[in-house]
This record gives structure tokens, sequence and C-alpha cells, in this order.
């Protein structure tokens, strides 16, 4: 009940006459004369059960909104009934209104104690009973809200889902029917939410959820099942912008995705929150049942991988639950767990990729490039555990860890008596959120009595993704302590040429890709050109990325590219190796 959630009190009685009254009492004439009380007042949904003995299955199998419960009954006492649905932790919150004579007064103590709600003296006062009853709803209805509605968009919540599901399974598993859960998931909430505030976060999730309502009940297809009005719609909201969506009954597993495709269609009309268009997309996982054989845990888990498959995949898209996605991103979760420990089991080093001067062939500087040899002696790359250490947070003790041994190995080399050459590494833009960066490499530089031009920090464009102007005056800072600023994968990103111009960079690397097929590819070889004279109008240095041929290295002589990088001098190196190629200074 109260599913629209406006307030939390129900302010009318009318939404409490939904409700489901169960009486449980030997006397049938009792019942009638109870029900008949309460159907002046509206009420309409009531369960008569007289052998106490099928009291439990009942109250298991409809849920009521309360329980009238006479005490003294044959067999299977009012006491004994009390004592089962307390042995229910789904039952905890089953308001219970004993119904007792004087007689029983003394039996009043020990209702309590097992857990009845209120009490209502036999013969049953017509008045009494529609106050206990009212008050008694209300205050569950209160209850409900509390425990069971999120708060953000008075849908209700993960632990309503949770029940609401087992339920629906329950029932589809005894009738034979198909369902589909859909678990969808906003693809730029978090983005949203920090880029429009937390308050106009919620009201996005509110229109969204309307939005979701609106789809599915305009829908041809679900006609047949009755969906008139919001509250016919299953939706539910769990945490961190993501909804589920029940649907009950349904003919094929087509229609879930017929559904998902209208949805995602949907919200490619831009929303309107406080006179700013915001434009989203979802993604949307799909598990179904009986095709997936499983209670309603294994359902939801089936459905959130699917769904953060499809998300990893670049989101605005949908996807039905398999067991290989489930394996997955049960791979990803064990990756997940062993990034946790790498630092403490020691399992992170660093390689070093020397960077040479296109004239010259020296050796100027290195690139400390990090490895993880996993547990199990697997050399996990970059590329697949830097983004997980990303979407977990990881990234900002690991990145602390990278530029403290790559300080700590450049002090090592001066006092070994090697000239003094440089060092770049690689910052990730969530390391660069955060504001106590620039004291944090001040501090570690310092430390290592390094000279902190000879330190370089590359950046991906995708800093510039939000705040430019904070990011832009956290570069400054970084300049400020003397560092090298450098933009790496140029080319790739979103780039401006705008705000290329405002960063106080010093250097331009050019993404490998544009040194592919030289030979071939006209394109990709004015891109390159084009690539340096920008940098060297700039006043940038120009570092090419990946330069594998004679060929390539040609190229950049001519066009004046600085620096080299790649497997034509030398393959990122470890420690050891890089130190014999480093000459000394005397
Ligand atoms: P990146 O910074 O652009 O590094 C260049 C990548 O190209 C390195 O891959 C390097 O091993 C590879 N490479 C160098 N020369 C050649 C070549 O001639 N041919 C080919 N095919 N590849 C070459 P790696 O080491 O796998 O690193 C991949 C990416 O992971 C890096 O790209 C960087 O974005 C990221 N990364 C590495 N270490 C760190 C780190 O400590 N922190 C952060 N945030 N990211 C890192
Ligand atoms: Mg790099
Ligand atoms: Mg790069």
């Amino acid at each position: 009940m109260n599913s629209d959630g406006s307030s939390a009190l129900p302010d009318d009685l009318g939404e409490l006459l939904d409700a489901t009254i169960m009486m449980v009492d030997d006397e049938p004439i009792t019942m009638e004369m109870v029900r008949a009380f309460l159907e002046e007042d509206g009420y309409r949904n009531f369960i008569l059960i007289e052998d106490s003995g099928k009291a439990m299955a009942a109250i298991e199998e409809s849920r009521p909104d309360v329980l009238l419960l006479d005490l003294m009954m044959p067999d299977v006492s009012g006491f004994d009934i009390l004592d089962a649905i307390r042995l229910q932790p789904k039952l905890k919150h089953l308001p219970i209104i004993i119904l007792t004579s004087s007689a029983e007064a003394e039996d009043k103590l020990r209702c309590l104690d097992l857990g009845a709600t209120d009490f209502l003296a036999k013969p049953v006062d017509s008045s009494e009973l529609r106050l206990r009853v009212r008050n008694t709803l209300a205050a569950k209805a209160y209850l409900d809200q509390l425990a069971f509605y999120d708060r953000q968009t008075n849908l209700p919540n993960r632990h309503m889902f949770m029940e609401h599901l087992e339920w629906a399974l329950k029932w589809a598993k005894r009738d034979d029917h198909r369902l589909a859960l859909l678990s969808i998931e906003l693809d730029q909430f978090e983005t949203i939410s920090n880029a429009v505030g937390l308050l106009a976060g919620d009201e996005v999730l509110r229109k969204v959820a309307q939005l979701i309502k609106n789809v599915i009940r305009s829908m041809d297809a679900l006609a047949h099942f009755d969906v008139k009005e919001d509250s016919d719609v299953h939706l539910f909201s769990l945490e961190g912008g993501v909804f589920s969506l029940l649907l009950h009954q349904i003919p094929s597993e087509g229609i879930a995705a017929l559904v998902a495709r209208r949805l995602l269609d949907s919200f490619r009309e831009p929303l309107v929150i406080d006179n700013t268009e915001i434009y989203l997309t979802a993604s949307i996982g799909i598990a179904t049942y009986p095709i997936e054989e499983t209670d309603n845990f294994g359902l939801l888990r089936l459905a959130s991988s699917a769904r953060d498959y499809i998300k990893n995949m670049g989101g605005d898209s949908f996807q039905f639950s398999s067991r290989q996605i489930d394996q997955q991103s049960r791979e990803r979760l064990d990756l997940e767990a062993g990034l946790r420990k790498a630092l403490e089991r020691n399992e992170l080093f660093l390689f070093y990729q020397p960077r040479v001067n296109v004239l010259t062939g020296a050796i100027e500087s290195v690139e400390a490039l990090l490895r993880w040899e996993s547990a199990d002696r697997r050399l996990i790359p970059p590329s697949e555990f830097i983004p997980v250490a990303e979407e977990t947070g990881l990234i900002i003790p690991i990145g602390e860890w990278v530029l403290n041994a790559a300080c700590l190995q450049l002090a090592e080399w001066r006092r070994e008596g090697r000239i003094a050459i440089g060092l770049s590494v690689n910052l990730s833009a969530i390391q660069f959120q955060n504001r106590e960066l620039p004291i944090l490499i001040r501090r570690i530089v310092e430390n290592y009595g390094l000279d902190p031009q000879l330190v370089s920090l590359e950046l991906k464009e995708d800093i510039l993704m939000h705040h430019v102007e904070e990011k832009i005056g956290m570069m400054q800072r970084l300049k400020d302590i003397g560092l090298k600023l450098a933009l790496d994968d140029f080319g790739t990103g979103f780039s401006s040429l705008n705000y290329l111009k405002r960063l106080p960079l010093d250097e331009l690397k050019i993404d490998r890709s544009f040194l592919l097929d030289m030979s071939k590819d006209a394109n990709n070889r004015a891109l390159a050109s084009s690539v340096i004279y920008l940098g060297k109008n700039f006043g940038l240095r120009t570092v090419a990325e990946g330069v594998e041929t004679e060929e390539q290295l040609q190229f950049l002589r001519d066009e004046g590219c600085d620096l080299y990088q790649g497997a034509l001098f030398s393959m990122p190196l470890s420690k050891f190796e890089i130190s014999e190629l480093l000459p000394s200074s005397h």
C-alpha cells in the first residue's frame, strides 16, 4: 500500500482499505460479525480461517497486513500460532491483534511476550474494533514506508524487492508461469549526480522511475496484464541508480526484450531538470524464469551480471543473462579480490621503457609502467587491471605506490652515479581528482631529494571530461612544484584544441595508433605530422609511442618529432635490465 508514498503516514483511510485482514477463529459467527463491522468502514479484503491448523500456511501464502487471532481454539491454539509466527523472520513485522475474553486476561502478558501488537475484548465492540484495526494498519503502513521504500524515489526498495521476487518465483513455479527480471542502471548516474548535485540526482531518479512506469503502461504488448495504474508496475529502486522491474506471467522471453528496447528508446528523450537538458542512456540486464532455474538471489545476480556486462561494453543496450556472462563477472570479482591484496603481498612492480632522442639516439628518460604478477604467477597486463583499480578506488593507494617506487628508483640510480635521466609516471584521472595530489607528490619528490624537473606526469585526455577549470588549476599547482606534465595517448580522446591551448603542458605523446601502417595509410601519416606540427606550435615537446620500425623512425626524424619509445629501441624492461642501459656519469 501507499506505493506512490507522497507522505509517510497515510493521511486518509482510503489507502488502508486495500489492506488484507486475516482472521483465525474457531467460531465462524465471530468472524462474520467482525467482517460486517469492518465492511461498514469500507475494508474489502478478508481471509477467514476456521481451522487453526491451516492458519500458518495461509499466513505465509497471502501475507496479510493484519491478523486478528483468537486465543482459545481446539488443536492449534492462538499461542501456538504466535509462537510459529515469531520463528519466521519474514513475519516479524506482521501486526497481530489478539481477541480475548476477560477470563483470559492473565494471558495478556504472555501474548505480549510472544509479540502480539494489541488486544480486543470479546464480545467485540464495533467502534473499539474499528479503531484498533485502523491504528494498527496505519502504524504498519508507516513502518512499511520506512523499511520498504526508498527515500529518493519513494519506490519499494531492495528489501521489498527480494521478498516480492521470492513470492513471485514461488507462484511462477507453482502455476507454471514465466517471469522476467530487468535490472536497469543509468550509465551516467554517478557523473550526473556529481555534475548537477545530489538533490537534482534524486530528481533524475524520480523522473526516470515515472518514465519507466509510463512506458510499461503504454505498451500494447503488456495490455492483457492489466497494467493500468502506476501501482500495477512492479518497479523497485535498488541503490546507486539501479532499478529492478519485474514482469509477471509473460507469454515469452521476447516480451522482456521488447520492453528493454522501448525503455532504451524512451531514455533518449532528454530529461529537463532545473532548466538543464540531461541525456541518459541505460544498461539493462535481463534474467528470466524458468530458463534460469534459481532462487530470488540467483535471479538478481544473473540480471545484474548481464547488466554489468553490457555496461562494460559501452552501455545503452540490453543483454540477457547467460551462465557465460555470469562466469565472466565472477572472474572479474576474483580479479578485484586479488588486486585488493596485491599491494600487501608485494605483487606489484615497475618496468621501465627508455625514451630516446630521435636525433641523437640517446636515452633521455624512462617511463615507469606498472606490472602485476598475481598469486597464481600470472602476469596481468595494466589494460586489464587498471580499469578495475579505477572502478574500485584501489588506484589511489596503487598510484601512490607507483609514484613512490619510481622516485625511489630514480634516487637509487643517482646514488649509483648514473647520468641524470628523466622519469615519466602515468596518472589516472581518478588520482587527479584528489586535491591532495600535489602535496603527496611534492612530499615524495622531496623525500628522495629529487630535482622535480626530472619527474614528468602523464595524464590522459579523460581528465578533462568534467570540471575543466578545476583540473587546469590542479595542473598549475603541479607545475608550480616544478614537475613536468605530458598529455598521453594524444589524439584518441575527445581533445579539444581550445583546451589544449590552455593546458600548462610540456609534452604531447602521439598515440601509437597514428604510427600504424605508415607506408599504406596516408591518413595516419597526415594525422601524425599534424600532431607534431601542433605540438611545436604550442611549444611542446612531442613524443611518439610504440615505434617499431626504422621506417617510422625516419618519418619522425623528417617531421621533427623530439623523442620516441617503442620496440625498435626497447620494450619496457625490468629495473635490472634497464640499469644496464643507463650510462654512468663518470
Ligand atoms: P601508456 O602510458 O600509453 O604506455 C604505453 C604502452 O605501450 C605500454 O603498455 C607499453 O608497454 C606499450 N608499448 C611500448 N612500446 C610499444 C611497441 O613498440 N609496441 C607495442 N605494441 N606496444 C608498446 P603497458 O605497459 O601494457 O601499459 C598500458 C597502459 O596502462 C599505459 O599506456 C598506461 O595508460 C597504463 N599504465 C601503465 N602503468 C600505469 C601506472 O602506473 N598508472 C596508471 N594510472 N596507468 C598505468
Ligand atoms: Mg604513458
Ligand atoms: Mg600512451
